[in-house]
Formats: C-alpha cells, structure tokens, sequence
C-alpha cells in the first residue's frame, strides 16, 4: 500500500509575517497519521518552516535546487544546503521552472542524481500544456519527460512523481478524476519501463487546482496517491480539508 502525501507548494508568496501565521494554522491542525505531510516555501522561509514545524509531522522541502554541489555560483541554492536547513525534499522541474527558466530533461536529470545523493527525496514534476493536450500529445510529452530525468540514474531513491497538467495550473481548472487516472495509469506503466524504479511503490501525485471541493474524488481514483497543491495550500484551513479527504 502506498502511503498518501499532500505537499503544499507556496511558489512565490508570503513575507515572514504571513508564513507566521500560516505555519501557526498548520500546527493547530488535526494531522490524520496516514497520510505524509509536505510543505514547500520559498528558500527564504525554510529556516522558519524547519524551527515551527519540527515535531509536527509536516515535512519542509524545497521548491528547486542547483545541480551542483558549491562554488561560483551566484544565487543559486545547493542541495546540500536544504540538507542543513532541514529540508526532506525539494520539487524538481515545476512546470514554472521549465517555462520561465528554460529547464530541460538534462538539467533536471543532474538535479536529480545530486539531491537523491544526498538522501533528499525529488518530487519531479510532470504535465503537458493546453496546446500539447488538444493536438493528442499528452501522453507522448509525459513520457519523455519521465525518460529525459529518470533514465540511466544510478538511485532513484525516495522519488516521488507530480503530474501537474499546465492547463489546470492555477487556473481553476482541473483534471477530472479520470482525466488524471488516466495519465497516473500511464505514468505507472512507463515507470515500470525504468530500471531502478519500483513503479507499484512510487507515490503519484496530481497537482493543478486541488482544493477540498475535488479532492475527495481525485484521492479517491487508484493511481493517484495525493497531491501538489498551490493556491490551496496557502490557507490552512482549506489545506486541512484536503489532507482530511487523503486519510
Ligand atoms: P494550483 O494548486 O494553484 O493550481 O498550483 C498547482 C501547482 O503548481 C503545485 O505545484
């Protein structure tokens, strides 16, 4: 049986005042002790996120990391320090940093093999966009990003896969349940297909307009083992909902 994980993605919001009261709301919540709990703030907050939510079950990843280890490179995070800051895990190739960073499969594929080297569990994120899902390409471009960062990896480790569809992200408009099954069906099976991945052990989360309205009936399909949530997480109590609706 695959445990449930609800990770809230903060994306580029909040001020130390606001992930305050955030982070208070969280801690008050009843957690549900069968599902994993994630939250990803921006890096400026982790050290905040690490010291309130230690002993509470919620785990604290990050939302990208460098590829490489340290040196000369200005602005850029290393794994190895989400590691100190108390980081669990760290999201790799949001579809926002595919579109406004220009990351590639290979880029992410080194971000990969670093963070899982370091015992860091990578979320790679997954989806195809509106055009690619209209011209019947969904399932073709999901493939390859799944090949792109998974293939010839010597551990993946503690991985965990998001299928974000870019046109559900926060646009209100999600997947149906079985529009999402389908490409969790999909992903299972390809994963199969991957040397070093146990596809019936790896969490498959959907991510892209969750709420508590539809949660329950997304959780409730066979291939979907929680969720990346955005705007949603951003409330605590609309992120309790929707933890309740995993348990
Ligand atoms: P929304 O839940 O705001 O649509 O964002 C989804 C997402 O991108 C999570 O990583």
């Amino acid at each position: 049986m695959r445990r449930p994980l609800v990770a809230g993605n903060w994306k580029m919001n909040g001020s130390i005042a606001s992930v305050d009261s955030l982070l208070s709301g969280l801690s008050q919540l009843k957690m549900a002790k069968t599902v994993d709990l994630a939250v990803c703030p921006s890096f400026v907050f982790l050290q905040q996120a690490t010291a309130a939510l230690t002993g509470s079950g919620i785990k604290v990843g990050a939302q990208d990391c460098s590829p490489v280890s340290d040196g000369a490179y200005t602005g850029d995070i290393s794994a190895s320090m989400l590691v100190d800051q108390g980081c669990a895990l760290v999201l790799i190739g949001h579809s926002e940093r595919r579109e406004y960073h220009q990351e590639g499969d290979a880029l992410l594929a080194e971000k990969l093999a670093t963070v899982v080297t370091l015992g860091l569990a990578p979320v790679l994120c997954v989806g195809e966009t509106r055009e690619q899902r209209e011209a019947g390409d969904a399932e073709q471009v999901v493939g390859e990003q799944l090949r792109g960062a998974l293939m010839n990896q010597s551990s993946l480790e503690g991985l965990v896969i998001a299928y974000e569809p870019v046109w559900a992200i926060g646009t209100g408009l999600t997947a149906t349940p079985e529009q999402a099954q389908a490409m969790h069906a999909y992903i299972r099976n390809e994963l199969a297909s991957i040397e070093g991945v146990s596809a019936n052990e790896t969490r498959l989360l959907y991510g892209g307009s969750v709420k508590a309205a539809n949660a329950v009936e997304l959780f409730a399909q066979p291939d979907i083992d929680g969720a990346l949530v955005g705007g949603a997480a951003l409330d605590a109590v609309e992120f309790g909902k929707i933890i309740d609706a995993a348990a």
